[in-house]
């Protein structure tokens, strides 16, 4: 399995000169958002004809990835979240997704799908405004 677009990879280490001013999740929104553009055409998915789905869950994606080093699924509820990212079955893409291509959160929807829009590319600035509106 090639995991050159995986979040969990293709983040830069966050040793960082961050100040208050700049959030650390604002360099991992933007790692998960690359992540989610090249694996959308990678794997002819759609984000969601609602973009506001497509920021929601690009922003949980990021959050559980600066809270829990791993870029953990938003859309489940979980007993022990550091358990799970250990056993990375739910790390985005989760194993339904990458053996069905089954994204229950709507962020990756299969051309069939009636809620897919015709996007595979979302701007952070669409993505910050969508999450904080
Ligand atoms: S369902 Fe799977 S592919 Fe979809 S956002 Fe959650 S972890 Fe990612």
């Amino acid at each position: 399995m090639s995991d050159a677009a995986h979040p969990a990879t293709a983040a830069a280490p966050s040793e960082s000169t961050v100040s208050e001013a700049t959030p650390k999740s604002a360099d991992s929104l933007e790692v998960i958002r690359k992540f989610a553009e090249t694996y959308a055409k990678r794997t002819g998915t759609y984000f969601c004809s609602d973009p506001g789905v497509t920021a929601v869950v690009l922003e949980g994606l990021a959050r559980n990835k600066d809270e829990l080093g791993g870029a953990l699924c938003p859309c489940r509820h979980y007993e022990d979240k550091e358990a799970e990212v250990a056993q990375a079955f739910w790390n985005c893409p989760c194993v339904p997704m990458r053996e069905r291509k089954e994204c229950h959160c709507m962020l990756f929807l299969t051309e069939d799908n009636p809620f897919r829009g015709e996007s595979q590319t979302i701007s952070l600035e669409d993505v910050k405004s969508l999450v904080s509106g």
